[in-house]
């Protein structure tokens, strides 16, 4: 007998992805370091959790641009590696400036997206503040 499957049910506020419904999508764990898991849960819209194991969806991540193994996984499968200090930073609710997406928490720090890649490198110098 198998233990029943764990599904995983992604974080991020209004996306109801989870790993029953969508298996093919790809699940994140959310980091469990303290200064990046509060900016993923900051980008997410969730209130912060400490402890308990979180998933994120690739929905939120340009999974080409982010992850980097990506290739290696859609061949082989594997474990996922993001690439250091990644955050989720794609969202439904986000605004579209031109085909720009500045998120309320990027805005908030007057922030500006000037690329589709550029999010992650926002947050990375937001990192740099609270590390
Ligand atoms: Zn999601």
């Amino acid at each position: 007998m198998s233990a029943p499957k764990r599904v995983k049910v992604c974080f991020v506020k209004d996306c109801f992805s989870n790993s029953d419904a969508t298996p093919d999508k790809i699940f994140i764990t959310v980091p469990l370091r303290p200064n990046l898991r509060r900016i993923w849960f900051e980008a997410a819209r969730q209130p912060y959790a400490s402890r308990s194991s979180k998933y994120c969806c690739e929905d939120h991540f340009d999974v080409t641009e982010d992850i980097e193994n990506y290739m290696r996984y859609k061949l082989v499968g594997g474990k996922v590696l993001l690439k250091n200090n990644v955050v989720p930073h794609l969202f439904k609710h986000q605004l579209f400036t031109g085909k720009h997406i500045v998120s309320p928490f990027v805005t908030q720090n007057n922030f500006r997206c000037t690329s589709s890649v550029t999010p992650c490198v926002v947050l990375w110098s937001l990192l740099v503040v609270v590390l």
